[in-house]
């Protein structure tokens, strides 16, 4: 079983350039490599922009000094954690506009596909820039450089493919993607509620802007080759049992439920509400659960158990800065405190109260309160409240 998080951004490149310029300044590959694999525990990332010049070059530098290695399958290998290079563009769908991601076995093949690519495109040193180009152009590009690609964060109002421009893939695309990434503010549970979601491989990512949010979402993946190989055969396969999915409780995600530039508040009443229950206002910032209801070809069912409810360590009540050096310090990476390390030994070094709520993490049982219009939710500190 490996730990992969398909959606992590670079912010600038080696040679100082901005690529992603919301995110971090020292989220540059090396230092990717390195917080993903040794603090992590991650085995598998997607780095989604792989297609900027500067970036480029980063992983030739790091192929030639040894740093990555090839893989025949594609992809390449750092020690312990393969890189997939990736590329997320923008592009027209319906009336609006989305995010989409796609993976590529090599920075050749990834080459291939911006050379032809680039008249469409303004700035290749940038991240998730508009691709003027018709989507199904797009597709046949990603398909002719050996790609593989899906919508990312599907559900999200900004530019998330149904929070966005559809309310059914299959009006606006003419082939439906065999994977999906979910996104923050939205869980298994809520996608079920669209049909044409059924045969598709569920993602759940980062899209880190900074190292401490890569695998802030992450997957578990059961008989994979770790390698661009063994992911294309995971989606084109349709081989969606094998992946769980780690995500923050949906009500931790600040698009959560909608609302009200009015108000400034989150609405609180039963989803849906498209407009503002309190003041009537249109002028609301559509929450992903209100839209998904209101999209919705079937209701809501029970909690689907391969998407484990989980926030990262740091953002548990209680783990600070002191406390979170002192986990890896005594267990290696995130991963394995989160996953393999009994309460016994958690409660040795951290505490019984920290190790208790480690355990309620893994068992996806936090207890949050909602977040909305850009604010997260949090995590409610249930270290003084009383035992079940
Ligand atoms: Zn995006
Ligand atoms: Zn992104």
């Amino acid at each position: 079983m490996i730990f992969a998080d398909l959606h992590v951004h670079v912010g600038e490149s080696l040679d100082g350039k901005a690529v992603k310029i919301t995110a971090s300044k020292n989220l540059t590959l090396p230092n990717i490599i390195e917080v993903a694999r040794d603090i992590k525990g991650l085995s598998l990332i997607g780095l989604v922009d792989a297609h900027s010049t500067g970036v480029q070059h980063d992983f030739k530098t790091l192929i030639s000094s040894g740093h990555l290695r090839p893989l025949s399958a594609g992809g390449y290998a750092a020690n312990g954690l393969t890189l997939i290079p990736g590329h997320e563009i923008e592009l027209q769908v319906g009336e609006g506009n989305a995010h989409f991601v796609a993976y590529f076995p090599s920075i050749e093949t990834m080459n291939q596909y911006v050379r032809t690519l680039r008249p469409t495109t303004k700035n290749w040193q940038l991240s998730t820039q508009k691709g003027h180009i018709p989507i199904d152009q797009w597709l046949d590009v990603v398909e002719q450089a050996g790609g593989v690609w899906f919508p990312a964060h599907a559900f999200t109002p900004h530019k998330g493919i149904y929070g966005n421009c559809c309310r059914r893939m299959k009006d606006v695309l003419s082939v439906l993607p065999k994977a999906l990434e979910i996104g923050l503010s939205a869980d298994r549970t809520m996608a079920a509620c669209i049909k044409e979601l059924d045969p598709m491989v569920l993602f759940s990512n980062s899209d880190a802007h900074s190292l401490a949010n890569i695998a802030r979402e992450y997957n578990t993946i059961a008989q994979i080759d770790p390698s661009f190989g063994g992911l294309m055969d995971l989606i084109q396969g349709n081989n969606k049992q094998v992946v769980r999915n780690y995500g923050l409780p949906p009500k931790v995600g600040k698009y959560h439920r909608t609302y009200c530039l009015s108000c400034e508040k989150v609405v609180q009443t039963q989803p849906p509400q498209l407009v503002c229950p309190d003041c009537g206002s249109k002028h609301v910032i559509m929450g992903v659960l209100d839209r998904l209801i209101s999209i919705a070809d079937r209701p809501m069912g029970k909690q689907d158990t391969s998407y484990v409810h989980q926030v990262p360590l740091r953002q548990l009540p209680g783990v600070g800065p002191k406390m979170y050096e002192r986990l890896l310090k005594a267990f290696g990476t995130e991963m394995a405190v989160l996953h393999h390390v009994d309460l016994d030994d958690l409660e040795s070094v951290a505490g019984e109260k920290i190790a208790r709520l480690i355990l309620i993490a893994r068992a996806g049982k936090l207890t949050v309160e909602a977040g909305g219009g850009g604010i997260f939710g949090r995590v409610v500190d249930i270290l003084s409240a009383p035992e079940e």
